[in-house]
């Protein structure tokens, strides 16, 4: 626990090493390593977070459960001031900060760098580029291999496609 009434003004660093966090659902870190630096700033404090893991994700496309390396790094502004907090960012010094309102007197570092990690994984994770997805009828993982149903664009064209086709071919005559 970080108690923000006891910060001196040079501030705290902490450091530490995590085997695993489960997230939501399925998900989870792995081999979290993180930093954290409070620094008292008033009534507020500012926060730096660094962190990298292994995070354990599934294919947003085929959801097969896959697996990628993170590092985020984020610096905010803790503050308890309701308005501070509505009007969303505060400069300090050169830096344009988000607030973020933290109304207690300590902070669970866990908890902080757990949710910072929340806040920084990408909300379609892809396992490869080229993955092709679920089949939209019969649901097959088609990187496994194709199905036999029919393909969507093989339906029939519509009046207004088969007009402009028309169209086309007139303008090039
Ligand atoms: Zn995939
Ligand atoms: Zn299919």
């Amino acid at each position: 626990m970080i108690e923000l009434t006891k910060l001196g003004a040079e501030g705290l660093r902490l450091e530490g090493q995590e085997a695993r966090l489960p997230l939501e659902g399925q998900d989870a870190l792995r081999e979290i390593r993180w930093q954290l630096f409070a620094l008292p700033s008033g009534s507020d404090v500012f926060l730096e977070v660094r962190g990298e893991a292994i995070w354990e994700c599934a294919c947003s496309r085929c959801l097969e459960p896959f697996e990628q390396h993170l590092e985020i790094s984020s610096q905010f502004l803790g503050s308890k001031d309701a308005d501070l907090v509505a009007r969303g960012s505060h400069a300090l010094g050169t830096q344009d900060l988000d607030v973020v309102f933290l109304p207690e007197q300590e902070i669970d570092e866990l908890a902080l760098v757990r949710e910072q990690f929340m806040l920084n994984v990408p909300m379609h994770p892809v396992c490869k580029d080229e993955c092709q997805g679920l089949c939209p009828r019969c649901g097959k993982n088609w990187n496994k291999g194709r199905c036999t149903c029919p393909p969507e664009s093989h339906t029939e064209p519509s009046a207004l496609a088969k007009a402009l086709s028309g169209l086309k071919l007139n303008l090039e005559s």
